[in-house]
């Protein structure tokens, strides 16, 4: 029964999936072991069968949980005991009603309700919880993507579930709205910190520890070249044009989202006054 919902279980093999970037895609994945990554369009989250219940992370929206739910009750009679949610911002975290949860899981800094759901546990810096047969270790990332972002990590599979601070082989996101870059660049810096073999981004292909330590190197890369240029006396625009960042041409949204990716860094080492 199962068998249906598993496409490519190579973690490569995701992006190379006929038509993967053409339709509106839902689509369930074995990661490894017992944890599945869902897809939703461009948005990515992560499910486990533990033996005892389902651990289920972001529900994206309310038509997504909804497929999601009665998708893996043909996968499994196991209950679902747990909705972790990543952190609150609309585009992950909508839909939670649709998740019939007794656990809710939420960083301590998150709003009241998420999208109307009310979480039962919060934590401030880090939570660790078992279910059936596997571990559940939340760390708190820190300020930066937001004010509440939470990283997963299970085991015994060692798969990190990690949520738009860090995607593999991908550009961040635009000009990294609202968010003081430094900070982000620490929520980085703790994901390559944390213990883990395969990064499940909530964006973006399936990587590893690799990946995430290669996209804290792109952000201080960046920054320092940023950093140099304004320093030198140049324009935004023209450090938009000369910063290439060749050596990450091969990551999505590089075409889109590089020169955003310069005129964030510029934006924030101006705010914080770092150009002498
Ligand atoms: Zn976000």
């Amino acid at each position: 029964m199962i068998r249906k919902y598993l496409m490519a279980l190579t973690l490569l093999g995701m992006t190379s999936l006929p038509g993967w970037a053409q339709d509106p895609e839902r689509a369930i994945t074995q990661i490894t072991g017992d944890v599945y990554r869902f897809q939703n369009q461009f948005h990515y989250s992560i499910f486990v069968i533990t033996g005892d219940g389902v651990v289920m992370t972001d529900p994206i929206n309310a038509e997504a949980a909804d497929w999601l739910v009665g998708e893996i009750a043909t996968m499994t009679d196991q209950p679902v005991t747990h909705l972790v949610y990543s952190h609150s911002h609309g585009d992950h975290a909508s839909g939670g009603a649709f998740i019939d949860a007794p656990e809710v899981i939420a960083h301590a800094n998150a709003p009241e309700t998420i999208d109307g759901v009310a979480p039962t546990r919060r934590f401030e810096d880090e939570l660790i919880f078992a279910e059936g047969s596997k571990m559940f270790e939340l760390t708190y990332l820190g300020p930066g993507h937001g004010q509440d972002l939470v990283a997963m990590v299970v085991r015994p599979e060692n798969v990190a579930f990690v949520v738009d601070a860090v995607s593999a082989r991908r550009l961040f996101y635009r000009d990294f709205p609202g968010s003081n870059v430094d900070d982000w660049i620490d929520q980085v810096r703790r994901v390559t910190e944390l213990d883990f073999d395969i990064l499940a981004g909530g964006h973006g292909p399936l990587g590893d520890k690799g990946d995430a330590i290669a996209g804290l190197e792109y952000l201080e890369t960046l920054r320092a070249r940023v950093l140099e240029g304004l320093s030198a006396g140049k324009t935004v625009e023209e450090l938009k044009s000369e910063i290439t960042m060749a050596e990450y041409s091969d990551w999505q949204a590089y075409d889109t989202w590089r020169e955003l990716n310069v005129e964030g860094m510029a934006r924030h080492l101006q705010e914080i006054g770092a150009v002498k």
